[in-house]
């Protein structure tokens, strides 16, 4: 191998000149030529990234000096561009002849032949690209290619820690992994917040980059890989974990994972190329999850957490921290994702807000959220690599903008914003004993939903009328293990009790879909969201069913009970659905158990076909609840758990509004009690629109009934039942534009 000196001197010529006090431009024009010394070549170059993209050459060894800061080339121009996109080693013996080259005849580069460029990866993120060349037509030996890396890696480090030059001298911006840094995602729970950055799974500070000794790193990265599969083997044979199944199966494959060879060996190669060991452990990670961005296979996806996972654990191992976190009174949490158990152990205290990769709207951390009255925040592709501990952020509920490390300005616009709210707040509360009655005399019944203890003072603080839906599929997704008979009841009780005189539906499990139970092995399916859920589950498995109502009756005792039978597709389910309940309610009788007071069995109308039954359901329903989630999800197919279609269509769209008059009027003919629970009755020009289209129950988020009653306050509903029929015969995408130009010209208040 030609480098004179090998990678670990030029690491340690790094070291010292990462330590002297010159001007930025001068430690890079420094490190070219140690660079380019040591590898014995002619040419060694730094491009950074600046804002757009562009890759600027910062230094030079060998190629023309004023090309320096002059020359730069966009995202996949020329070579430098190329290793940059793919972010990935290029290493050519004759690059002009190479398709991807790019002749820039200031640079002076046009006799050199062999050409290698390494990424400045850091985080997951490119920040340049270092390149070296040589006049001879020669490929780079696989350990130069490394030994390149190992410095890219080093740098990348240094450039963004800010450690090794002032990047305020270089005037780069773009670069500094402290700057500010805009995030657009998801608002999926409502409110303003700022404070500072606990990250979920913390990344662990690796303060050491280069080995002193690197025979001893070698032994630690063995010892910690060896420390690392034993816990793993240890969590296998935990007798805690009942593991069989599926669950099994995942374990497994972690297993497997913590036991590649492949990642082993990577991991020791870049410790031979002078990196301590955690270095060595971040490097190869940081490479893993390029490869599989690149890829973008959601299956490698999941794979690559797996990785994530496991080298955080190995670092752990090697620091020797816990990773467990005191937490700040001002915390947000920023993870990719989590599960809704994982927040709750969080507490309510101390926690102000949740900013989050991938979690979708309906997802149990993001109901968990809203029953915490977190303000909440997805889709915020990076910010999990970008944020460190202790950052200061801030985060918007609604419009979905998260701000990282803010400047002054952001944060006081901010704190106005929060103020804002509190205003609104204080004005809904003002109207909270006030009626929810149209200005024309309409009255109106406002619920809210709910699903978790945490609820339950919101019934009192919304002033709402009752709980038009309480999803007891929470109490089961958020346990270890099947809660129950006893417990179930318990907690059926505690809810009745909190509710007081108000009405609750009990909504009966509502499982499959995206609601999937942690402890439950149940086979995976195609097209889970048209597949095994809610009742259909119920009628296959009738004790399920049965034992809930069970618990239900006992803690209804002297009360009316009002249960809703989720997903129902036809008369005969519905029928069957409740004539489980009559069983229960029979042996209740026969044991001579005391009994609610009156029993009502509603349907949720979820599922299209239903929408035709009505006049046959009603004769058998005591009431129906509109489910617009999935109704309009499944007449429009369209999975509103796929981010990448959940949007494709509106609620307010000509098609929603026709169906929903269809149903109003169908439940009018034949006398039924109608109300509405989606999310639809929460947003108040979707409300309004349902209450133009004849509806008088609506049951939304409780944060939602202050804006709601508003907006009925201030509107005349004969007015605005005669504009939303004529819309319905309109072809537009949606109809919003039309609804808020009409509310705004009759000064109806839509917040
Ligand atoms: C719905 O589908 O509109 C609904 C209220 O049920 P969930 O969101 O729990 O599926
Ligand atoms: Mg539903």
């Amino acid at each position: 191998m030609p480098t004179a000196g090998g990678p670990r001197v030029l690491l340690r010529r790094l070291r010292e000149i990462m330590a002297e006090q010159t001007s930025a431009q001068m430690r890079l024009d420094k490190l070219v030529t140690v660079i380019a010394s040591n590898m014995v070549a002619e040419v060694c170059s730094i491009y950074l990234r600046r804002a757009g993209k562009l890759l600027e050459l910062y230094a030079t060894e060998g190629l023309n000096r004023s090309a320096v800061h002059n020359t730069r080339l966009k995202e996949g121009e020329g070579l430098v561009g190329l290793v940059s996109e793919t972010a990935e080693a290029v290493n050519l013996s004759d690059a002009p002849a190479d398709p991807h080259f790019s002749y820039r005849p200031e640079t002076g580069e046009d006799p050199f032949k062999a050409f290698l460029g390494v990424p400045i990866v850091r985080g997951g993120q490119v920040f340049g690209v270092l390149t070296v060349q040589n006049k001879a037509e020669r490929v780079y030996a696989e350990e130069e290619v490394e030994a390149l890396q190992t410095v890219a890696m080093v740098l990348a480090e240094v450039v963004a820690q800010g450690g090794f030059f002032n990047i305020a001298e270089l005037d780069e911006p773009e670069l500094r992994i402290d700057r500010p840094r805009k995030f657009m995602g998801e608002g999926l729970s409502e409110g303003v917040a700022s404070g500072r950055v606990v990250l979920h799974e913390p990344r662990v500070k690796v303060e050491r980059m280069i080995a002193d000794n690197p025979v001893e790193e070698l032994k630690r990265l063995e010892e910690a890989i060896g420390g690392l599969r034993e816990s793993v083997d240890q969590m296998l044979m935990s007798s805690e974990l009942d593991l069989t199944g599926e669950g099994r199966e995942v374990i497994e494959a972690y297993r497997l994972f913590a036991y590649d060879q492949g990642w082993r060996q990577r991991m020791r190669d870049a410790v031979r190329t002078g990196l301590t060991a955690e270095a060595a452990v971040e490097r190869v990670q940081d490479e893993t999850r390029l490869r599989v961005q690149r890829l973008g296979d959601p299956i490698l996806r999941e794979r690559a957490h797996d990785f994530d996972d496991l080298a955080r654990r190995l670092l752990r191992h090697l620091t020797g921290e816990s990773g467990h976190q005191v937490l700040p009174h001002d915390s947000i949490l920023v993870a990719r994702n989590m599960g809704p158990a994982e927040l709750l152990d969080y507490g309510r205290e101390k926690l102000l807000a949740l900013a989050l990769e991938d979690a979708a709207a309906t997802s149990h951390v993001a109901i968990v959220a809203r029953s915490m009255g977190l303000p909440m925040v997805s889709g915020l592709e990076g910010i999990s690599d970008n944020a460190r501990g202790g950052d200061a952020i801030a985060v918007d509920g609604e419009t979905g903008e998260v701000h990282l490390r803010p400047q002054t300005e952001i944060l006081n616009a901010f704190e106005e914003k929060r103020a804002l709210r509190q205003k609104a707040q204080a004005r809904f509360a003002a109207i909270r004993e006030l009626p929810a009655i149209t200005k024309d005399g309409v009255p109106i019944r406002l619920m809210m939903n709910a699903g978790l203890e945490f609820d339950m003072p919101h019934l009192a603080e919304s002033g709402a009328d009752g709980i038009g839906l309480f999803r007891t599929e929470l109490q089961f997704m958020l346990g270890e293990t099947m809660p129950r008979l006893a417990d179930q009841t318990q907690f059926y009780k505690s809810i009745f009790d909190a509710a007081g005189d108000k009405p609750v539906v009990f909504r009966t499990l509502d499982l499959g879909g995206d609601k999937v139970l942690p402890y439950a092995r149940w086979e995976r399916e195609e097209n889970p969201a048209l597949g095994w859920r809610a009742i259909r589950i119920a009628l296959d498995r009738p004790a399920l069913l049965r034992y809930q109502v069970r618990a239900l009756l006992v803690a209804a005792q002297g009360r009316t009970l009002r249960i809703l039978l989720p997903m129902v597709s036809d008369v005969d389910e519905f029928n069957r659905g409740r004539a489980l309940i009559d069983r229960e309610l029979e042996r209740a009788r026969l044991l001579h158990q005391t009994r609610p007071t009156q029993v009502l069995v509603g349907a949720m109308l979820e599922v299209p076909a239903l929408a035709f039954m009505l006049p046959q359901l009603m004769r058998s329903a005591d009431f129906v609840s509109i489910g617009s989630n999935d109704l309009l999800s499944l007449a429009f197919a369209v999975d509103r758990t796929n981010p990448r279609v959940a949007k494709r269509y509106d609620s307010l769209n000509p098609a929603s509004l026709t169906l929903i008059r269809l149903i109003v009027q169908s439940a009018a003919e034949n006398s039924g009690d109608l109300s509405l629970c989606g999310e639809m009755a929460g947003r108040p020009l979707d409300a309004m629109a349902l209450l133009g289209l004849g509806l008088r129950t609506l049951s939304m988020q409780p944060g939602q009934i202050g804006p709601i009653k508003m907006m009925i306050r201030s509107l005349n509903l004969g007015e605005v039942s005669d504009f939303v029929d004529r819309l319905c015969g309109r072809t537009d995408h949606s109809l919003r534009t039309r609804l808020a130009a009409f509310a705004a010209e009759r000064g109806i208040v839509l917040k």
